[in-house]
């Protein structure tokens, strides 16, 4: 059966959500979503991101619309908070209130040390027994993450540090990172895969120990779990500030891994301040199920006309490229 860029054109939902802080730079997140023979799909991509980067994401979107998702090993997940890069370290205590019993906080950092260390202190003093994971997105050198991490390690979080997620951007840093950063912290890989021309083909042998699977800009469920197949590290499974309906499709990924040993980054919904659905965060975890998705939230959350003809053309460049492969 096929489902064509008409099928997804005339089911097409475009819907900007208001954040409840700045995250990634941005305070709505824009998204499309449309319907197929199995159940609502979105197509996230950022709004910078080019045709060719988008691909994988309407990969997902398309196979999220057509194949049903069978049952997984397990049926709830556990999530991270995640607390945004912001310097305002009194509204940490908020922030954390919206993930209800999560033992694992995800802490954006790289804005300077100082900022970094009062923002995870700041946590430390909240949830004094959570797991705290550092996501630095890349920016720093491999002798800045040196200096960081220890840093880090030794003044704030000690054993508590569960990783840092991409200190550095490149797969050759990470390895020089590796080999230099003598403490005993764990290393995780995000853009490294997902921003890799063929994620199959990069070696992250000594360059990362926990790998980070996104489903959307992996391309799918079928991909990410071939990915985690072919790396052979352990996953954690992220958003990319989804909609409920992709936080949903992030869900049924982590239920369909043979081993998840994590918490997993898919509490983001928390960030947003209205949704076109809910799955809730209950004890530090969120079932794996499928959100009714609310007509009201739909259209009360639609983007101008403008806008939706954008995310049309979007989809129809897209969904061409993905023709001319
Ligand atoms: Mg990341």
């Amino acid at each position: 059966m096929s489902f064509t860029l008409e099928d997804a054109l005339a089911s097409l939902r475009v819907v900007a959500l208001p954040m409840k802080t700045k995250f990634r730079g941005i305070e709505v997140r824009e998204t499309a979503l449309f319907e197929g023979p199995a159940g609502w799909a979105e197509f996230a991509p950022f709004i910078e991101y080019d045709a060719r980067e988008s691909l994988a994401w309407l990969e997902s979107a398309i196979e999220a619309a057509t194949i049903h998702v069978p049952a997984g090993k397990r049926t709830s997940i556990p999530v991270n908070a995640t607390v945004p890069a912001s310097n305002d370290v009194s509204e940490i205590e908020e922030i954390l209130s919206w993930y209800p019993g999560v033992d694992t906080v995800k802490i954006k950092v790289g804005t300077g040390i100082r900022e970094d260390l009062a923002r995870i202190s700041r946590v430390r003093k909240v949830l004094p027994t959570a797991k705290i994971r550092v996501d630095v997105n890349g920016s720093w050198s491999v002798d800045d993450a040196i200096f960081n991490i220890r840093t880090i390690y030794g003044e704030v979080a000690g054993n508590f540090l569960e990783y840092v997620e991409q200190p550095v951007a490149s797969l050759n840093e990470l390895r020089e990172l590796k080999e230099r950063l003598i403490v005993d912290v764990k290393i995780a890989g995000d853009e490294v895969l997902r921003k890799a021309e063929d994620p199959f083909a990069i070696n992250l042998d000594g360059a990362i120990d926990v790998l980070m699977l996104k489903v959307s800009p992996l391309g799918g469920i079928k991909r990410s779990l071939e990915l985690a197949a072919h790396h052979k590290l352990p996953v954690v499974v992220s958003s990319a500030l989804e909609s409920v309906v992709g936080i949903s499709y992030g869900l049924k990924l982590a239920a369909q891994l043979p081993v998840l040993n994590y918490a997993c980054g898919l509490a983001t919904s928390a960030l947003m301040k209205a949704d076109v659905g809910v799955i809730p965060i209950e004890n530090g975890a969120m079932s794996v199920s499928t959100p009714e998705i609310s007509r009201e939230m739909l259209e009360k959350l639609t983007v101008s006309q403008e806008r939706l003809e954008w995310w049309r053309n979007r989809i129809t460049e897209v969904w061409r490229l993905r023709g001319a492969k």
